[in-house]
């Protein structure tokens, strides 16, 4: 698989990806980075308008499973009250974790798709896997090493057109 470090998807949060627009690229299964892709470090509960898009995408036939590189019971706890299956401690590049979650929803890789906020853990364990990368903007950058992270992400970032709504 490809040691690209370029997304192919990218949009501004999880919400602007829709089940149709999933569906027209043949993605029945979203694995998602927690951590600033789905709630701020410092969010604890998933939001109303998560848990909306998460019934949608359901309703849709589109499976959503959590694969998160956090060591803290965090994981544990969101998908519990997010109603979603997880994988925490994933070490992200790495590609275990990634096709564990794709046996354990009994999907094959080209129906998956990883979505995250980092370019050196999310996208290129997406893109080393062999599943479709979709990057997201970070939901907030309160600490100068994400910020540093964020600006040394940026070329990668720009290699791919952001689009509004999918
Ligand atoms: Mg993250």
């Amino acid at each position: 698989m490809p040691l690209s470090l370029v997304p192919q998807i990218r949009v501004n949060r999880v919400f602007d990806l829709s089940p149709d627009f999933l569906h027209s690229r043949g993605i029945t299964l979203l694995l998602l980075d927690l951590d600033n892709t789905l709630a701020p470090y410092s969010g604890k509960d998933p939001s109303p308008g998560l848990c909306r898009w998460r019934d949608d995408m359901r309703a849709a036939g589109v499976e959503l499973f959590i694969v998160s590189n956090t060591k803290t019971s965090r994981a544990a706890r969101f998908s519990k009250e997010w109603g979603v299956p997880y994988i925490d401690k994933a070490q992200k590049p790495h590609r275990w974790a990634i096709y564990e979650a794709l046996r354990q929803m009994g999907r094959p890789r080209g129906e998956a798709a990883l979505v995250g906020d980092q370019i050196f853990t999310d996208v290129l364990g997406a893109n080393l896997a062999g599943v479709r990368s979709i990057i997201v903007e970070p939901l907030e950058l309160n600490n100068i090493l994400y910020i540093l992270r964020y600006i040394a992400e940026i070329p990668m970032r720009l290699c791919t057109r952001k689009e509004k709504r999918l």
